[in-house]
């Protein structure tokens, strides 16, 4: 059996799924498994197709010191336990920078670009790319496949791409990229299938998970995104700000003496839900509690949506559907209707019944735009395009696929 290995690899954790290559290039994921607490308390966990477990051990901690070593055990599950051999890897990398506008195949020169942008992405590039360094080093002759999460954005025109700064630092590559570009990919690929006359117009995706942003399609590509340079731009997030006056910033190293790592690790760790909450980053866990600061922190999320809502909208000069996708917009009824009561201007008018029943469409029959509930899945965005890769060479136009 031909397999295909996808891994999401990240500071503290490497996630992978392992899929069969069925008849005319279908994909049926096979194997889903991760090795989480990578330099704490390392664990190995992993079940079959139908959710069957495969495996739940854990390993001392000097057994899995770093995310190469956890590639290594998870490697070695697979082909000693599992006899898995696949023929192909496909990797999350977060950041292609400006000349990656699809998947492309690695070798010893692409790692050596794609390294050249850890600055931009520090906390994600590196983890990213270690286990590719390892996997080259190990079997120099597996195909590996890097899959972007800026790639799908890299449509955007100059308007959405530029911040208002000299162009020597667009040109040094401090761009408004946008992120979640894989699960983007993957909605705009399921569209056609769930609501073709839609799926040509303008429609508004809301990727809401414990990351967060919103992305503006037209025709299927994107125009505009809420996220920019990094992904702490536009909503709020689990421990993330979202949009903050740059003056903030400014504040707590002149004011606070922050050091640039300080504000780093605040920035990514310490605000957006659980810094205004003082509960909790888990949008479960605010939604249950009584405290106020939750609830403020809750409130702020959906108003936040709504007004990256209006921005869109514009960008789009106009709406004709809206989409929720990711743990919160997958899952959560209540914050769903809490968004469409916010895109009531917009022409959203919800479906109580269908949306508490995590319906595809759950929209009013009236409603002037329908709303739908569509779950992503950037693993097999990064399955099929690594087979895609091995089979054609290069990848074909990302944008021109359909999911099949
Ligand atoms: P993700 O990053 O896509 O895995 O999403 C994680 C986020 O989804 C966390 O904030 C979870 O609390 C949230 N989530 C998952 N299920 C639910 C639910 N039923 N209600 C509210 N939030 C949920």
């Amino acid at each position: 059996m031909d397999t295909i290995l996808v891994v999401n690899a990240g500071s503290s954790s490497v996630k992978f799924q392992v899929y069969s290559v069925e008849g005319e290039g279908r994909l049926q994921r096979q194997i889903r498994g991760q090795i989480d607490g990578i330099g704490s308390r390392p664990r190995l966990r992993a079940s079959g197709a139908n959710g069957d477990p495969l495996a739940d051990r854990a390993y001392p901690i000097e057994a899995v010191s770093d995310v190469p070593a956890a590639m290594t055990i998870a490697g070695e599950w697979l082909r000693n336990e599992l006899r898995i051999h696949p023929i192909a890897v496909g990797h999350r990398v977060v950041h292609g920078g400006p000349e990656h506008d699809r998947p492309v195949l690695i070798d010893h020169g692409v790692v050596a670009r794609l390294e050249r942008l850890v600055a931009l992405a520090p906390l994600h590039q590196p983890h990213n790319l270690a286990p590719i360094r390892s996997i080259l080093a190990g079997f120099p002759s597996l195909p590996q496949v890097a899959c972007f999460d800026t790639a799908f954005h890299r449509t955007h025109g100059p308007l959405a791409d530029h911040y208002a700064i000299p162009h020597q630092l667009h040109a040094e590559g401090v761009r408004r990229y946008g992120f979640h570009g894989l699960s983007y990919e993957y909605i705009a690929k399921t569209l056609p299938h769930i609501a073709p006359d839609i799926a040509k117009r303008r429609v508004i995706v809301a990727h809401l998970g414990s990351g967060a942003s919103m992305c503006a399609l037209k025709d299927g590509q994107s125009v505009e995104s809420t996220m920019g340079f990094t992904a702490l731009d536009g909503l709020p997030m689990g421990t993330r700000p979202g949009q903050l006056d740059p003056g903030v910033v400014l504040y707590l190293i002149s004011e606070r003496g922050m050091s640039a790592s300080n504000v780093q690790n605040f920035l990514y760790r310490d605000c957006g839900l659980k810094g205004l909450s003082g509960v909790s980053n888990d949008m479960r866990e605010l939604d249950a509690s009584a405290d106020p600061k939750a609830k403020l922190a809750v409130d702020y999320f959906i108003y936040r949506i709504g007004l990256n809502a209006g921005m869109l909208a514009a960008a789009l000069q106009g709406l004709d559907a809206f989409v929720f996708t990711a743990g919160i917009g997958e899952n959560s009824a209540n914050i769903r209707a809490r968004v469409v009561e916010q895109l009531g201007w917009l022409g959203g008018a919800l479906d109580p019944i269908e949306n508490s029943r995590n319906s595809r469409l759950i929209s009013r029959s009236d409603s002037r735009i329908p709303v739908y509930v569509v779950p992503t899945d950037e693993e097999l965005m990064i399955a099929q395009h690594t087979l895609s890769l091995l089979m054609n060479g290069q990848s074909t136009n990302p944008r021109q696929e359909r999911v099949s």
